[in-house]
């Protein structure tokens, strides 16, 4: 019997502010525990929760990034259940009227081809605080330090099919957030985590099988090897004529295995109702018009206008943007010289390397002028490597730097026909195969004619000798 998967995930990304959703503690990460706590992070009578608004920017920035629409009146509602970390015995979150539905997100499936992912929503809700099990044989502990982070839930349509599907769109959704400074999308920190809900049916069936969602799985091979392992299990539960149960369930990344964890509650048992503590968030289209049309330019437009306007490769132009740095850095440099080609190419490959370390202090004007040398054909590729590897860290004058290192590149033509010559001179047995038409031996001598050179020689001017000597075309 042929089965086909159907996955929805919901991910939890926590937003990047200074305080919590409802209260001026810290939102910071590895303190002190218990030490960003106040009387409304733990729910104590009388106690009033005061929106963040800088929360809320955010949450509608993310909106705006995954193309949704936002939604002017949305409401918070407590979600009721009772947990150690969770002191008020209700968690504040959004239910039936959520601050933005209807996004996409456009993914690649495993033919190349563009997939579209629909977001059903993107709700506001507050992060829970944390127990802590092995410190103690005897006790467990409570951290209530993340009680109250402001966290945003995005919840997918079931329109995805594999594991290497779900971890493309956790990818992508993680670099569209992380891009618009929404959240950092820390997976080791929890600040971005995924439940994957998984059925099967047959292959060709439109109505939908029973799902397992597994919770809160913190890594893109988890999530891989969850939803792997979870088809496999359903497949063979159907294929033996048993039932698939609806519950939630854990992933154990020791054994690759998940396992239940309760039977799945269902929303009633929540007690949803509306916080009559805090008032429907009404948005003005003036904010959201604000926010939009902010100097932040989402993923998406950027990804646009780095394959259309700039004629990048969505590849390259992904890895620029898979890093807020890198593509501010691309950027800049776009407005002192305008080679959007030759700029990327080096920074997706060298400057990459050293964008985000301390050492960093190249400026662009310095990086505009190593591409005017390479562009001019001053210096080859080879010495533009080294040259670059050094001003990443010193930003020290690239002509100063060309003469101190002699890195000029040799383009003489009478001075390289003499290198070759005499290349071909030393090298008999290689020049006569070459002689029978063994094209690949040009780059054998390239290398001998650049080791002469040092480096230096002009790899076009070369070529073009040695192709002429030969008759190559
Ligand atoms: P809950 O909070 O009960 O998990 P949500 O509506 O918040 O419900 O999330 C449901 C998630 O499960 C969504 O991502 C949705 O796409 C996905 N989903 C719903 N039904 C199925 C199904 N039969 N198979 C796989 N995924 C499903
Ligand atoms: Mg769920």
């Amino acid at each position: 019997m042929e089965f086909e998967a159907v996955i929805g995930l919901e991910v939890h990304s926590q937003l990047k502010t200074k305080t919590k959703l409802f209260s001026s503690s810290n939102n910071d990460f590895g303190e002190e525990p218990n030490s960003n706590v106040s009387v409304v992070d733990l729910g104590l009578p009388g106690a009033l929760p005061v929106i963040n608004d800088k929360a809320v920017d955010l949450a509608i920035l993310a909106s705006l990034s995954t193309d949704c629409k936002i939604n002017t009146k949305s409401t918070f509602a407590r979600k009721h259940y009772f947990y150690p970390d969770l002191p008020k015995g209700y968690q504040i979150s959004q239910y039936d009227e959520p601050l933005a539905s209807n996004g996409t997100i456009i993914i690649q499936d495993i033919n190349g081809k563009d997939k579209i992912v629909r977001i059903n929503r993107i709700h506001m809700e507050e992060d829970a605080g944390k127990l802590i099990h092995d410190i103690s044989d005897k006790f467990s502990m409570v951290d209530l330090n993340r009680a109250g982070v402001p966290l945003i839930e995005i919840v997918s349509e079931p329109d995805l099919s594999t594991a290497d599907e779900a971890v493309s769109y956790l990818k992508k959704l993680r670099n569209i957030l992380i891009y618009a400074d929404v959240s950092d999308c820390n997976m080791e920190e929890g600040n971005f985590r995924c439940d994957a809900n998984i059925s099967i049916r047959r292959a060709g069936e439109t109505e939908l099988g029973i799902r397992a969602e597994i919770k809160n799985i913190n890594s893109f091979k988890f999530v891989k090897k969850a939803i792997e392992y979870e088809i496999l299990r359903q497949s063979k539960l159907i294929s033996n004529g048993e039932k698939v149960v609806q519950e939630t369930r854990l992933f154990n990344s020791n054994s690759n295995k998940t396992f239940s964890m309760r039977t799945k509650e269902e929303a009633h048992d929540y007690r949803y109702f509306p916080d009559p503590d805090l008032k429907p968030l009404i948005l003005t289209c003036e904010r959201i018009d604000l926010l939009r049309n902010s100097s932040f330019q989402s993923y998406n437009k950027k990804l646009t206008t780095y394959t259309v306007d700039y004629k990048l490769s969505k590849d390259d132009s992904e890895i620029l943007l898979s890093n807020k740095a890198l593509s501010k850095f691309f950027d800049d440099t776009l407005l002192v010289i305008k080679e959007p080609k030759l700029a990327c190419k080096w920074i997706i490959t060298e400057i990459i390397k050293h964008i985000n370390l301390d050492s960093f202090v190249l400026e662009v004007e310095n990086f505009a002028n190593f591409l005017l040398v390479l562009k001019d054909g001053k210096i080859n590729n080879n010495s533009g490597k080294e040259l670059l590897e050094k001003i990443c860290t010193s930003n020290d004058d690239i002509e100063l730097l060309i003469d101190s290192m002699d890195l000029k590149q040799e383009s003489s033509e009478d001075l390289l026909k003499e290198i070759i010559e005499q290349v071909l001179q030393n090298n008999p047995d290689e020049k006569q195969r070459l002689l029978d038409g063994e094209v690949k031996l040009i780059s054998f001598f390239m290398g001998k004619v650049m080791k002469e050179t040092k480096g230096k020689g002009n790899p076009g001017i070369i070529i073009a000798i040695i192709k002429k000597e030969f008759n190559i075309s």
